[in-house]
């Protein structure tokens, strides 16, 4: 109790009156970013949509283009590329009912009015080419139109739909992204969200049945229904992803954090208004602690969903699954501070998977630290990591031998579970390491730079120590690298 009361007082000094702050104008700052238009018709019947998305991709790559690529994940769903969706393991757990496959078709693209061929390469087809009919210089734009038409896989995952959830994640054509003179293409991987996307605005319309409540990245700007349909209107800017998810069994319950609307959709939970509770204190405490959330939306979605959850801007997938209300907490906490490290502040979740991950479990730990009315704690959790870390390193080394543990690529694991502990549990260790090295001033203090100095940027490493270093005052790369490549002997 001692050190809760120390612990706020230094809280209220660093972050007093946050709630003056004016939110930024998204719109402006996202006028020179490529905006993705789609118009989708739904039908939850059959479970497939027919979609045409509109692209105008603004070349800020610094370079001269004659080509952009885009990541086709729905063709990792399709049959042909089985086993690359969960691990072998979770197969009857992601398919309830049965194999199910995904169908994903492109119909047809035009850049401005010239209709251009389909040019599929990489992974299982997972990269389109588009063709540009003339060079396209620095800071200069193109419209891309793609049709295409998909039926979603009976599948409890990102991409799927289950007994209470239609779920479109990762559902449409999305822009590599440009670095180092090419566009980085990696495919689809079962460990981890292998996502890396820029900032981007979006206007989505999506048409489906009256009785349906969707749940979508962005806000809600209009809804009109005509003859048992309805067309709901949705707009994002500065968001690197758009997903939604859509029920006829949703209830739902909103709350408010200063401007933004916290929302929370739901099937079959006689706890909504702690889950609720949970998701506005979590967007509250992260406010304080690394920056504002600059959004008028938040949602909260409880889905038919394989694993714990999963995060998108402005939208976070809850598994249906979690039974203890602690454990639901929890992971609504883990997925709303990835707002910040995943959705404002990004990177290539890829071959850094850590960078976001780690930091995001160690701060859904930091999070009770400041809401003391849970039943989870700090020192508790950390423990708890550092006990389980222990034993599946034993266990591991019985069986299969020496370990890997340096924090790598998702394709870089041999199994879900080496991803799983190096990435979270190693992860919380190393951030708390560093917490009780630094002291807990300098490490909130460490991450709001980071926030505030790559916010609505991909960052890299490199980024993330200097922050550190320069709060801190300290050379910590040795630091970092020592976790990070498997140096730090923890027992
Ligand atoms: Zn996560």
């Amino acid at each position: 109790m001692k050190k809760l009361g120390v612990v706020l007082l230094a809280f209220l000094c660093l972050f007093a009156f946050p709630a003056c702050k004016k939110k930024e104008n998204l719109a402006e700052l996202g006028k020179n970013l490529t905006t993705y238009s789609m118009d989708i018709s739904l039908n939850t019947q059959e479970k497939r949509a027919d979609i045409s998305e509109k692209i105008n991709y603004v070349n800020n790559t610094g370079s001269i283009i004659k080509q952009v690529k885009f990541h086709l994940y729905p063709q990792f769903f399709k049959s042909g590329a089985v086993g690359t969706v969960v691990a072998e393991t979770h197969l009857n757990d992601a398919y309830p009912h049965g194999m199910s496959y995904a169908e994903f078709d492109i119909l047809g693209i035009k850049v401005g009015a010239s209709e251009v061929g389909i040019k599929l390469s990489g992974e299982h087809d997972g990269i389109l080419e588009v063709d540009l009919i003339t060079s396209l210089t620095p800071n200069k734009s193109v419209e891309i139109c793609i049709d295409f038409s998909l039926t979603l896989p009976n599948c409890e995952h990102r991409f799927g739909y289950g007994d209470n959830t239609i779920n479109m994640a990762n559902f449409y054509p999305i822009a590599c992204v440009y670095e180092n003179g090419a566009f980085s293409e990696k495919p689809y991987n079962p460990n981890g969200d292998p996502f890396y996307s820029d900032m981007a605005n979006y206007f989505v319309n999506i048409s489906l049945d009256d009785g349906f409540l969707v749940a979508a990245s962005g806000d809600e700007t209009r809804r009109t229904s005509e003859n048992g349909k309805q067309k709901i209107s949705f707009e994002g800017h500065m968001i690197r992803d758009f997903a939604f998810v859509a029920s006829n069994k949703f209830e739902l319950k909103s709350g408010k954090v200063g401007d933004t609307n916290v929302n929370y959709y739901y099937y079959a939970d006689s706890n909504a208004d702690a889950a609720l509770q949970a998701g506005v204190d979590a967007i509250k405490t992260f406010s304080r602690l690394f920056g504002e959330y600059p959004y008028s939306t938040f949602n909260i979605v409880k889905t038919d969903f394989i694993y714990g959850g999963m995060e998108y801007p402005n939208l976070i997938l809850i598994s249906g699954d979690i039974e203890d209300l602690d454990d639901y907490k929890n992971v609504i906490i883990h997925e709303t501070a990835h707002q910040w490290w995943y959705g404002m502040v990004g990177n290539d979740e890829y071959s850094l998977p850590w960078l976001d991950e780690a930091l995001t479990e160690y701060s859904s730990i930091l999070f009770y630290d400041y809401n003391s009315g849970y039943n989870l704690n700090h020192k508790a959790m950390v423990d708890a990591n550092h006990s389980n870390y222990c034993k599946f390193l034993s266990v591991y080394k019985d069986v299969l031998g020496d370990m890997d543990t340096s924090m790598r690529a998702v394709d870089e694991y041999k199994t879900e579970a080496e991803y799983t502990y190096c990435t979270y549990v190693k992860g919380v260790l190393m951030y708390d390491s560093l917490y009780n090295l630094v002291g807990e001033k300098k490490f909130i203090k460490s991450l709001s730079t980071y926030f505030e100095e790559n916010k609505f940027k991909n960052a890299k490493k490199e980024n993330l120590i200097s922050a550190f270093e320069k709060v801190c005052k300290m050379n910590l790369s040795g630091v970092f690298d020592s976790w990070l490549k498997g140096k730090v002997l923890i027992r």
